[in-house]
């Protein structure tokens, strides 16, 4: 049996991880779950699944699951606090962990997860692009198993060869080509950008996903996070991956060897597949998707992305080529504006606008320990903040969390 952690089971990954778990109760274990505030769902998942473990960051929230459970679930603890996250990551009968919080949020328990030497299925991109050279160095040190889940570079991964060390490009390796559905207003002219809506935002034509990465997708910032975290997991430079757009979201990526050779994994547009294939590999499972038709799907169409109208992405890229600090700072002010995007503070061209005042000064020098990259990030957080609301404005939800404190 192996025993499983899931950081951030409310959410969309979390859930997806629980439904491939169901299938496969000879196998898998779950030990433990967590989130950040959602108390309702995090006690319905208790009583389903019976963990010896669960936990909220929020301490508000996890007297409130207290309250709920009522006794009821008498064989799991509850832990309270972000502290728990990293206790949860580093308990010795998890063997697995399902890194599944979304935002700097879920740095410090992927980190852990990392440096115990677990198998961490990696969803928390941003944890990658904060702190890759850190995180990529504890999964060397420690020998962790560093499996991702992003479908995209979980595609990637399934067509290097095996045993490809983590963070080194097999030889051979020409270009890894990232494909992008485009998000909702792939069509839509720049002139219309200024008026959509959250909801619009987060209506993914392809994929089911939580409100910041559905944001993301429609700026287009998912794929540019997801340019630095290629070039971090598989050894690559910026000037090695193309990005294509391909609508159908049916390709998932693409990796093209020297020989003239393109490898491509390609299946159903449904996070259990690639959530499935990194908690059996290397064997494989069943997942509940269902089965690619080719016949059904007709044509895979494939262009190149307009950085022009999606400013986010030219942004990402200029932040892959300088390194350094540059990602850990494009994150925190994206998190910042999208967050303020979804209060209805700031309008969607505003998001890429606040982003590239933040980035206009970094400071230079790569992050060489924890503490750098928290500094930056929260330096970066804040002027973005300044940006957005004037000197001492906050988010709805941050004010909330100061509130809380
Ligand atoms: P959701 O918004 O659906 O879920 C986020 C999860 O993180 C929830 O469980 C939430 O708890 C928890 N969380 C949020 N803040 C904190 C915090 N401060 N402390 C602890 N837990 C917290 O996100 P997704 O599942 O869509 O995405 C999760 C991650 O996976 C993201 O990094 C995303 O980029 C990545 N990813 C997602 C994909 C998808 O298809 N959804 C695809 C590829 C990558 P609560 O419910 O209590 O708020």
């Amino acid at each position: 049996m192996i025993g499983v952690a899931v950081l951030g089971s409310t959410g969309s990954v979390g859930e997806s991880t629980l439904d491939v778990l169901a299938r496969h109760p000879q196998r898998f274990r779950l030990i433990a779950i967590a989130a950040n505030s959602n108390a309702a769902k995090l006690a319905q998942q208790i009583r389903t699944w019976r963990p010896a473990y669960a936990a909220l960051a929020d301490e508000g929230a996890a007297a409130e699951l207290r309250a709920l459970l009522d006794g009821a679930a008498a064989g799991t603890r509850v832990l309270a606090g972000s502290g728990a996250l990293e206790e949860l990551a580093l308990l010795p009968e998890v063997h697995c962990v399902m890194a599944a919080i979304v935002g700097a949020a879920g740095l410090r328990s992927t980190l852990a997860a990392a440096r115990a030497g677990k198998r961490l299925l990696l969803a928390n991109k941003e944890s990658l692009v904060m702190a890759g050279s850190l995180l990529m160095a504890a999964v060397r040190a420690s020998g962790a198993t560093l499996l991702p889940i992003d479908s995209e570079h979980n595609a990637i991964f399934q067509c290097l060869p095996p045993r490809t060390a983590p963070g080194s490009a097999p030889a051979g390796l020409r270009r890894v080509l990232l494909t992008a559905s485009g998000g909702p207003f792939r069509d839509l002219p720049r002139e219309a950008l200024a008026a959509v809506t959250p909801e619009a935002a987060c209506a993914h034509p392809n994929w089911v996903m939580g409100r910041k990465i559905s944001v993301d997708s429609a700026t287009l910032m998912n794929k540019g996070l997801e340019l630095i975290e290629a070039c971090l997991l598989f050894g690559v430079a910026p000037s090695q991956v193309e990005i294509l757009v391909h609508p159908q979201s049916i390709v998932h990526s693409l990796v093209e060897y020297v020989d003239g050779s393109v490898l491509a994994q390609l299946g159903s547009p449904d996070m259990r597949t690639p959530i499935a294939h990194a908690l059996a590999w290397p064997e494989r499972i069943d997942s509940g998707v269902e089965f690619l038709d080719l016949l059904k799907a007709g044509h895979l169409d494939f262009r190149a992305p307009d950085v022009e109208r999606f400013r986010c992405l030219a942004l990402a890229q200029a932040a892959a080529r300088a390194g350094g600090l540059h990602p850990v700072v494009l994150n925190a002010a994206n998190e910042v504006a999208v967050q303020a995007f979804l209060e209805r503070r700031l309008n969607f061209p505003g998001i890429a606008a606040v982003i590239e005042a933040v980035m206009e000064r970094v400071s230079r020098g790569a992050p060489d320990a924890l503490a750098d990259v928290l500094a930056a990030d929260a330096e970066a957080r804040q002027r973005a903040r300044e940006r957005i609301f004037g000197t001492t404005g906050t988010t709805r939800s941050e004010s909330v969390r100061d509130a809380h404190a």
